[in-house]
């Protein structure tokens, strides 16, 4: 089974529409296709190309075009979900998100350590020494035990990003740090969370996969289940090297991929 559980459109910064994205993901074969388009933010949070009000503006919009694609097209499983940004001091706004709509699952995106949006630009990282760097991964994989605490979540996405503009230094940086990088992802699981493994990391600067070998190598042996996802934020990327991924995984022993249908999880062989 092809799925692709992460994928975004137009109404946030991608640059293809719903339909457009739907009809890309039927050419390639996927059997099940979650949209999870970004949560919006809060203000204060903010990437150089800020999207925030552009994606407020059309959210409701975005909604009813896929709840009407999951009506009409019964040929492939559409689900509808949200990549909610993991805010550390935002529980609140957080709770609102994820509990407005009737969405199938919910993903940890971390994309922000307090109010810096570490993923935005490679300067910031260009700058830092050795040490800030080893502080910002640490600080990466505390927030993800909270983040997984909280119970809000169905997956947890890119699970190192924090990786992305500096991938040697955080390389040797995970190999002695495995003990933290596995209590973050115990917390995951024991929180009934999935791990998201995803060609996205191939077409950053880090140049591979998210995530990288030690983390699988953690994942596979805490046993946590996986779910499988482009990240694409077009046509031409969504279902991007899913069958490499899934190689990827086997390498591991990890014989199961998993979506998430209403909240309840359920598997499919790899
Ligand atoms: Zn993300
Ligand atoms: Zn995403």
């Amino acid at each position: 089974m092809l799925i692709d559980l992460h994928t975004h459109t137009s109404y946030g910064h991608g640059s293809s529409t719903v339909f457009e994205m739907f009809k890309a993901g039927r050419k390639i074969g996927l059997d099940v296709h979650g949209f999870s388009e970004h949560s919006p933010r809060p203000l204060g949070y903010d990437y150089t190309n800020e999207y925030r009000e552009h994606l407020n503006k059309h959210y409701r919009q975005y909604l009813n075009e896929v709840e009407d694609i999951k009506q009409k097209h019964t040929e492939s499983k559409i689900l509808l979900a949200l990549e909610l940004d993991w805010l550390e001091d935002e529980l609140g706004f957080m709770q609102e998100c994820a509990e407005k709509y009737p969405f199938d699952y919910i993903i940890a995106g971390i994309h922000f350590l307090k109010k810096w949006g570490f993923d935005d630009q490679a300067a910031h990282w260009n700058s830092l020494l050795k040490q800030e760097k080893h502080k910002f991964y640490s600080a990466y994989y505390k927030t993800m035990i909270k983040m997984a605490e909280t119970k809000l979540f169905h997956i947890v996405a890119h699970p190192d990003l924090i990786k992305i503009f500096s991938n040697d230094t955080f390389g040797e940086w995970i190999k002695n740090n495995k003990n933290l990088a596995e209590d973050a992802l115990l917390a995951c699981k024991e929180n009934n969370m999935c791990m998201e493994i995803s060609s996205a990391g191939l077409r950053k600067p880090c140049a591979e996969i998210y995530p990288c070998r030690t983390l699988m190598e953690i994942a596979k042996d805490i046993e946590i289940p996986v779910t499988f996802a482009s990240d694409g934020h077009c046509v031409n990327t969504i279902g991007q090297n899913l069958p490499q991924l899934h190689a990827y995984a086997k390498e591991y022993g990890f014989t199961e991929q998993n979506y998430f249908e209403n909240k309840i999880r359920r598997s499919a062989a790899l």
